[in-house]
């Protein structure tokens, strides 16, 4: 899949639509998801152009990589989720049901998440 740069988070990450910004460093973007699905839901994503997990994970350098790691790790501690535990889930294509073609991890905390899948 192509990056499509009209996309929503392309458009905060150029500030032409604002969000509520949890944490930030040179190559990663948190921010609060504007349709909480949990007490707390944050979404992270890096500041480059990549759809998914996949494409990040073939193109994107090892510094940005890293960097994206340590930032989901910071952000969940930065909300206070450490002790009571959290989710991360990052919907990729068709199947995961993503909505947003720019790569974004969901961190979900705040209360018990529940059950991976619905059953
Ligand atoms: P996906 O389904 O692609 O994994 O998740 C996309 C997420 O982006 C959804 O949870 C949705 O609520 C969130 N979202 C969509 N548009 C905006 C927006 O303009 N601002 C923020 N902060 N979140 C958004």
């Amino acid at each position: 899949m192509a990056y499509d740069d009209q996309n929503i988070f392309a458009k905060i990450l150029r500030g032409e639509i604002p969000c509520q910004t949890h944490d930030e460093c040179d190559h990663t973007l948190a921010f609060h998801d504007i349709q909480p699905q949990a007490p707390t839901h944050i979404l992270v994503i890096p500041k480059g152009a990549y759809t998914d997990m996949s494409d990040f994970a073939a193109h994107a350098s090892a510094e940005e990589q890293a960097a994206f790691i340590a930032a989901i790790g910071r952000a969940a501690t930065k909300a206070g989720l450490t002790e009571g535990g959290y989710r991360i889930i990052a919907n990729s294509g068709a199947h995961g049901c993503q909505e947003v073609p720019h790569l974004h991890m969901h961190i979900l905390g705040g209360e018990v998440i529940g059950p991976l899948r619905a059953r």
